[in-house]
């Protein structure tokens, strides 16, 4: 899609606010529960890669609804599966079967390699499943052991259960008492691991990119490593693939990377492209569930299941995991390309999951200069930026991208 770049690049932090975005602004600050800092736009409608501000500012995408809209915004073939669907069914009740959750199931184990498919809303809820699965499993295999050992930095939601087996140092003393059962040990180290399992553990659970801890890969060897350890222990692994997953990192699912199959994979963010949908995948001899201990309102959500159909549909017809990873290799070049001016390092990431250290803890302060340019980006943390476009973004992106960047860098470090 063609814009005028230019337009942000001449004033670049001169953005007017109208009337209706005021008025706007001033009732949402009254009546929406504080639980985010968010800049002064409202967003109004989105197409591609592009989102535009009630002011008709449009925005070049970078942060794609938070690794969410792998399709872009209001991609058609959404669009097309939730009218034809909400024509036809738009809820059953989660005790019966309907005919979208059962091809949604069919072609996710089909494509995944996996035999049994549970679904949700959100990504914490596809990993409550998974904490309870795992606990259902240490409950008859192992001898009631329920303590899962997951990682610092890692995130997995924000449930109580998910906060506590999420590693943020800040999150550790909150919202006490923690769920009990989460240990948790340095990334990409393999030793700590062997130490903290024990008797008591059933799982280890862990994010194959550390999305929002800054972008950070698990090495190669430290996943074949724990793939060895649960089976030596005979314990689960579960590999929380909600930012990871359905092409993010140029495979249709990070662990392929690994060459090691997890006994249970979480999906959520772009499997619904846009539309709340998540999926716990595992294989058959975990089919342990008895009637009633699992569940929830809109399991298999009409909408939701056809809305996966046609979002995996596409994704796998235009083949958009490779185009991910072609794609993000040449936006790692050409940051690259400019690292060197702005001090930007440890260039990084997986696909279309990319991140760089800035040279000092000004990352909200780049995001709104960002903002101000018209491209959004995301401070994972201070001195961190990380882009998650969709996948459909092309190398012409890339360069209004870059364009807007290096603007924004001079506006904020110099040089
Ligand atoms: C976003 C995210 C979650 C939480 O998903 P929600 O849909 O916000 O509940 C869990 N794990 C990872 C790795 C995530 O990126």
């Amino acid at each position: 899609m063609q814009l005028d770049s230019a337009l942000y690049s001449q004033h670049p932090s001169v953005s007017h606010i109208g009337n209706d975005t005021q008025q706007l602004l001033e009732e949402a600050s009254a009546s929406i529960l504080y639980t985010a800092k968010r800049p002064e736009v409202v967003m109004e409608r989105g197409t591609g890669m592009y989102i535009w501000d009630t002011d008709g500012k449009p925005y070049l995408d970078f942060i794609g609804g938070w690794a969410v809209n792998a399709l872009g915004h209001s991609p058609a073939v959404l669009r097309d599966a939730l009218a034809s669907q909400s024509a036809q069914l738009v809820h059953a009740s989660p005790g019966y079967y309907n005919k979208p959750m059962i091809q949604f199931a069919k072609l996710l184990t089909e494509l995944s390699g996996y035999d049994r498919a549970f679904f949700a809303s959100s990504g914490s809820e596809a990993n409550e499943s998974a904490i309870k699965l795992a606990r259902k499993y240490g409950s008859i295999h192992l001898d009631g052991a329920y303590e899962i050992v997951t990682t610092i930095g890692s995130f997995h939601g924000r449930t109580l259960a998910t906060m506590s087996a999420t590693g943020k140092p800040q999150w550790m003393q909150l919202f006490a008492p923690k769920v009990p059962g989460f240990h948790h040990v340095p990334f990409n180290d393999i030793e700590a691991m062997r130490q903290a399992v024990s008797d008591r553990t059933c799982a280890i659970m862990i994010e194959p990119v550390q999305g929002e801890g800054g972008v950070h890969p698990a090495d190669a060897e430290y996943i074949k490593e724990l793939r060895k350890l649960c089976d030596e222990r005979s314990i689960l692994l579960v590999f929380d693939e909600v930012q990871t997953g359905i092409g993010r990192t140029g495979k249709l699912f990070a662990f392929e990377h690994y060459g090691i199959r997890p006994d249970i994979v979480t999906l959520a963010k772009g499997i619904g492209a846009g539309f709340p949908l998540s999926a716990m995948l595992t294989k058959e001899e975990l089919n342990l569930f008895e009637a009633g201990e699992q569940g929830g309102t809109y399991t298999g959500q009409p909408l939701a299941m056809a809305v996966g159909c046609a979002v995996l549909g596409e994704v796998v017809r235009h083949n958009l995991p490779s185009q991910a990873e072609e794609i993000g290799a040449y936006i790692r070049e050409e940051l690259h390309s400019i690292a060197g001016r702005f001090g930007l390092s440890g260039i990084r990431g997986m696909g279309l999951l990319i991140g760089f250290d800035l040279p000092r803890p000004i990352g909200s302060e780049l995001a709104a200069a960002a903002l101000a340019n018209g491209l959004l980006i995301n401070a994972p943390s201070p001195s961190i930026i990380r882009l998650m476009p969709p996948l459909i973004v092309t190398k012409e992106d890339v360069s209004v991208m870059l364009e807007r960047l290096t603007i924004s860098l001079e506006q904020v470090i110099g040089g």
